[in-house]
């Protein structure tokens, strides 16, 4: 039977594989981002409250309206954006805004320019839009955004660019100058930025978060995605959105319509509410999150690790070259499953050609201090064996 090589050549995702392993191994999962905690309970009661006593029917394609309105008001709060209601998209989970942001403003020819290493949906649904990726590489341990290289392969068919601040796996969060010169390239050369900025609260030490569209010029060529998922710690909600200009977000809704065409309205109802929430709520989850990176950070630091820095996202990445271990990140992480008992994804699983990745794996410390305690245990007596 012949199948659309698209998808049938495609591997398996690396966070299904290693969370798969995980629990065959009954391994700690530092793998796939998730946190081990359930979610604000009074999110999680508005829901369920809401499936038993309100509609079950399909809500509008668009999205709640007190969801739209509220997506809306949280950025002009906590970013200083200038949005409306019009300016939102509701959707199954960042991933579906981000293929109907693929398939809305892409043609077949077309040429994006993805930044390696890349949160691996990012490719395929680009193929699936018929447009083709042209890889910029960015190299620990800064990983910084390099403008020369990104000018240097745009073409007259380049139409977007794809940005994910703050970024998966590296942990980087790009500041002001680093998007002001992305942002001048846009207009130079008429670009759209997707940014896919599901990350924005899970910025860590007190940092701040810059989205690309609040810059000069940006705001009618710039897709924002979000997603509560991220932004409450429930990652199996799958409510995220899309912010841009009217006339592009109308475009992108004529996609969703027939991806999903809507998401549940009980889950949709209680993320509006928590939207609401004041800074103080997503600080508190931040100084939490930002407590548990350096316990895992300085843990592994202490058994010989080489850490590299983390800005934002549940992820820290080791180098382990430079940590005494000469062996591929995909050979690591496998042994250190299925020997060792604890899950960790290989950067090289999240490059275009995995030749060309550093050998660095990305760890999720987004869990209990107990948990990560054995964790690092147990990555000690992985790198030992490793080094042996
Ligand atoms: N983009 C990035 C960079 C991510 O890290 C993730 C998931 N962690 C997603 C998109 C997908 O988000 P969602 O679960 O809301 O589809
Ligand atoms: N974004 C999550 C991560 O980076 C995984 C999402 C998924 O499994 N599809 O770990």
């Amino acid at each position: 039977m012949a199948f659309n090589p698209h998808l049938s050549e495609l591997p398996t995702t690396i966070f299904e594989v290693m969370s798969g392993l995980a629990r065959q191994h009954q391994a700690i999962n530092l793998g796939q981002g998730f946190p081990d905690s359930q979610g604000p309970e009074a999110l999680r009661r508005l829901a369920c409250d809401g499936l038993m006593q309100g509609s079950n029917q399909y809500p509008p394609m668009l999205g709640l309206p007190e969801l739209r309105a509220s997506v809306a008001e949280h950025y002009v709060r906590h970013q200083g954006l200038s949005l409306s209601h019009e300016h939102v998209v509701v959707t199954s989970g960042a991933t579906e805004a981000l293929a109907a942001s693929f398939l809305a403003l892409l043609v077949p020819g077309d040429e994006v320019i993805v930044l390696d290493p890349a949160y691996d949906a990012y490719r395929p649904l680009i193929a699936r839009a018929g447009a083709r990726s042209m890889t910029i590489p960015l190299f620990p341990p800064k990983w910084t955004l390099d403008l020369t290289a990104i000018e240097a392969v745009i073409t007259p068919r380049t139409r977007m660019i794809v940005l994910n601040n703050p970024m998966n796996p590296t942990g980087r969060a790009f500041g002001p100058e680093e998007l002001a010169g992305l942002a001048d390239i846009c207009q130079r050369h008429d670009l759209i930025a997707v940014c896919d900025e599901v990350w924005e609260h899970v910025v860590l030490d007190g940092q701040k978060h810059h989205p690309l569209i609040g810059l000069p010029g940006m705001a009618k060529r710039t897709v924002k995605i979000g997603s509560a998922g991220k932004m409450f710690g429930m990652t199996g909600w799958k409510v995220g959105f899309v912010c841009a200009d009217p006339e592009i977000a109308r475009v992108i809704g004529k996609a969703h319509q027939f991806l999903t065409f809507t998401t549940a309205p009980h889950l949709q109802a209680a993320v509006a509410h928590g939207l609401g929430w004041g800074p103080a709520w997503f600080e508190g989850q931040r100084a939490d999150f930002t407590k548990a990176y350096h316990f895992l950070r300085t843990g592994l630091m202490r058994e010989g690790f080489a850490v590299l820095d983390s800005a934002a996202t549940y992820f820290l990445c080791v180098d382990l070259s430079a940590s005494g271990i000469e062996q591929p990140s995909m050979d690591f992480c496998l042994n250190t499953v299925t020997q060792f008992g604890v899950a960790t994804i290989p950067l090289e699983s999240l490059y275009a050609d995995p030749a060309t990745a550093p050998p660095v794996i990305r760890l999720c410390f987004a869990k209990e201090e107990a948990v990560l305690a054995s964790a690092i245990t147990r990555l000690a007596a992985a790198r030992a064996a490793a080094r042996a």
